[in-house]
């Protein structure tokens, strides 16, 4: 069998390995065997698996690969961040992201080659759109950053403790691989992460939230970035077909069933002049007077595709004033790693952009989000009226 035709082991999970060894006349604990050997060792040579029998692991070289994403490139900070640039499939190159802090090592995962959704303060979103990332391309990054940091078990490498669905792409456009990728991070016998350190982030894509529900338990981030429909419009396209009363719904739900006090994470990008005046604060404040969460401030990251400014140290501390006096817990994210371009919002990759789907999408959007199907006041060309407002207004 050609290398291309053979199922990738790395990707497969937990329940998709057990059933394609089954098919193969293996018990279920083979599955088990194979993902401790792959993902908790960091072993990708059959012939090392020395408790697998030996025509057993004749056939998985015969018939099966294992096969990491190629890594092109690694970036080291001075503040021990570190980011790698890997080569999907396709072509495309991908970042991920590993953010240490005190006993904490977060990996920031990227679930596509670009993104469809072009949000307007994005770096992912300005590259356009190639292709999903296989489930192996997902987790391979979390593999990749264990071997890289030599973290493997009795490596002594620092940890990744963490994992955040924050890089390039928009996880639940790409639902039935992150899953696959969720389910090896969670499991004892891959990476063994509790479900509050999985953190999938959306911008808002409802089908995908519901999917969620059910399928999986691990926490969630909201990409809000305002707190009324036309401005939301204009940072996040995507709100013209799921504005933000059906995305809090939507978030409202999928806490609901996860029960034991646990709250989504609120992000916010504040952008000088768009959306950090004292106004949109009591807004958003308002907005989640009732809505149990944590919100966190990320000040924006500047690139020269766009003419966005990241507001000052003041602005932003009175902006988290205001939501504190409303009761809101409330974090601001400090920028790290700025040095080798590896904070939010800035990971680009090199994207072989489909510009073609991505166009269709975004007509899409215009077309589906007709004024007949949203509430009163949601006027589209009202977008540049409340831009211009918010800018002559200043910062907070
Ligand atoms: S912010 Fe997220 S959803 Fe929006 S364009 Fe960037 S990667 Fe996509």
């Amino acid at each position: 069998m050609s290398t291309a035709l053979r199922p990738n082991l790395l990707g497969l999970s937990p329940v998709k390995l057990t059933a394609l060894l089954e098919g193969m006349g293996e018990k279920p604990f083979r599955a088990r065997q194979l993902m401790r050997w792959i993902h908790r060792r960091g072993v990708l040579d059959f012939g090392a698996m020395t408790d697998i029998g030996k025509s057993f692991r004749e056939r998985l070289t015969l018939e099966t690969t294992l096969a990491p994403p190629e890594l092109v490139s690694r970036y080291d900070a001075e503040d021990g961040c570190v980011k790698w640039i890997i080569r999907a499939a396709s072509g495309s190159s991908v970042e991920m992201v590993y953010i240490p802090e005190g006993g904490r090592g977060t990996l920031c995962v990227s679930s596509q080659a670009g993104c469809i959704l072009d949000c307007s303060f994005c770096a992912t979103g300005k590259q356009g759109f190639d292709s999903n990332l296989t489930a192996a391309e997902i987790i391979g990054q979390v593999w990749l950053a264990r071997r890289e940091l030599g973290s493997f078990e009795n490596g002594g490498g620092p940890p990744v403790t963490n994992v955040v669905f924050m890089g390039m792409g928009e996880p639940l456009l790409n639902f039935d691989n992150v899953m696959d990728a969720v389910d090896l991070m969670l499991d004892d016998h891959a990476y063994g992460l509790s479900k509050r350190r999985v953190t999938i982030s959306t911008a808002g894509v409802i089908p995908g939230l519901e999917r969620m529900r059910g399928r999986t338990d691990v926490a969630l981030a909201i990409s809000l970035h305002a707190a009324n429909d036309e401005l939301r419009d204009e940072l996040v396209p995507l709100n013209r077909k799921y504005p933000i009363a059906m995305l809090l719904e939507a978030t409202r739900a999928y806490m609901a069933d996860l029960g034991e006090h646990r709250v989504p994470l609120i992000e916010y990008t504040l952008i000088r002049g768009i959306n950090d005046h004292r106004r949109h604060a009591r807004e958003l404040a308002a907005l989640l007077a009732d809505f149990p969460c944590k919100i966190n401030l990320i000040p924006f990251n500047e690139f020269s595709e766009v003419s966005y400014r990241r507001p000052s140290a003041s602005s932003i501390g009175k902006f988290r004033k205001i939501l504190q006096d409303a009761g809101h817990l409330v974090t601001v994210r400090t920028t790290r790693a700025d040095e080798i371009a590896a904070a939010c919002g800035q990971l680009t990759g090199s994207v072989h952009d489909q510009t073609q789907r991505r166009e269709r999408f975004l007509r899409r959007l215009d077309g589906e989000a007709s004024l007949d199907e949203r509430p009163a006041g949601l006027i589209h060309s009202a977008r540049d009226d409340s831009r211009q407002q918010a800018e002559s207004q200043g910062t907070g």
